[in-house]
């Protein structure tokens, strides 16, 4: 039987549905990652690593299709990036889960491989929690990377080297796509100024979260130093993430959804 959810015919699902699978739905974005990589990254990133952990889970876990599209008007400057608006990108992304739940799944995880997309899939997988029986939560794939791997892998500046179509983007597709990376294009940029209280890094998230128009402080589309890239660190680093990735969906397939209590009626 196929791990891909798409590629069963309703009874087959009705079925598969009673034996409570872990829902798995990859959430990306069509976005400007710099000169050397594709507007794809994103749900590339997401697709694939989702994929990787969902064979090794099967039947516990069903793969969604991808929502390629997400939240990135603060890259619009750039071409080729398409910006959905987020109170549309909540209602899309929670429909997707809500429509899950209503068929009788009731794990449904969210894996993001998009950084802006972050509150939005927060919002929309709480409404599937609060709409629904079911339990929904996201996971971005770069914070399923273990502190020692992630040290051991990345050299760039702290703050600032790893943020966008920087060392680690670019590390995971020269390991998952190569096809799709121009070397001879990348350079390194941290256009962004950072202060006592605000920086961009993956690593380490700032105390002010914010963000805005990035053609204010990027040229390039790079924030980070892609330049440090290599197939090796991103084949490390996604064999960590698809590691801990089933080991998340093994939690969420075994966790016990308790039964609500009204407390109205004494
Ligand atoms: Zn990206």
């Amino acid at each position: 039987m196929t791990y891909l959810y798409h590629e069963h015919s309703w009874p087959q699902i009705r079925e598969a549905a009673a034996r409570k699978p872990v829902c798995v739905i990859p959430c990306g974005t069509v976005e400007q990652h710099g000169p050397h990589l594709p507007l794809s990254t994103d749900f590339i990133t997401a697709g694939m690593i989702s994929e990787l952990a969902v064979k090794q889970v099967a039947p516990d876990a069903l793969l969604l299709p991808t929502i390629y599209y997400g939240f990135n008007e603060h890259h619009m400057d750039f071409p080729g990036t398409v910006a959905i608006p987020g109170p549309t990108y909540i209602d899309y992304a929670a429909h997707v889960g809500l429509s899950l739940a209503r068929h009788g799944f009731d794990k449904i995880l969210y894996v993001n491989g998009h950084g802006s997309n972050r509150p939005f899939l927060e919002i929309a997988a709480r409404e599937v929690c609060n709409r629904t029986d079911a339990f929904a939560g996201l996971v971005s794939w770069w914070s399923l990377i273990p502190r020692e791997v992630m040290e051991r892998t990345l050299t760039s500046e702290m703050p600032g080297g790893v943020s966008h179509a920087c060392e680690l983007e670019t590390s995971v597709l020269l390991y998952l796509r190569p096809d799709l990376v121009d070397m001879s294009k990348a350079v390194k940029e941290t256009g962004f100024r950072p202060g006592r209280y605000m920086w961009r890094d993956l690593r380490v998230s700032s105390p002010l979260v914010f963000n805005e128009q990035w053609s204010r402080f990027s040229r390039t589309g790079i924030q980070g130093d892609p330049t440090l890239a290599s197939a090796e660190k991103g084949r490390v680093i996604v064999e960590a993430v698809v590691e801990n990735l089933v080991g998340l969906i093994r939690e969420l397939r075994e966790r016990e959804i308790l039964p609500r209590v009204d407390h109205h009626q004494p």
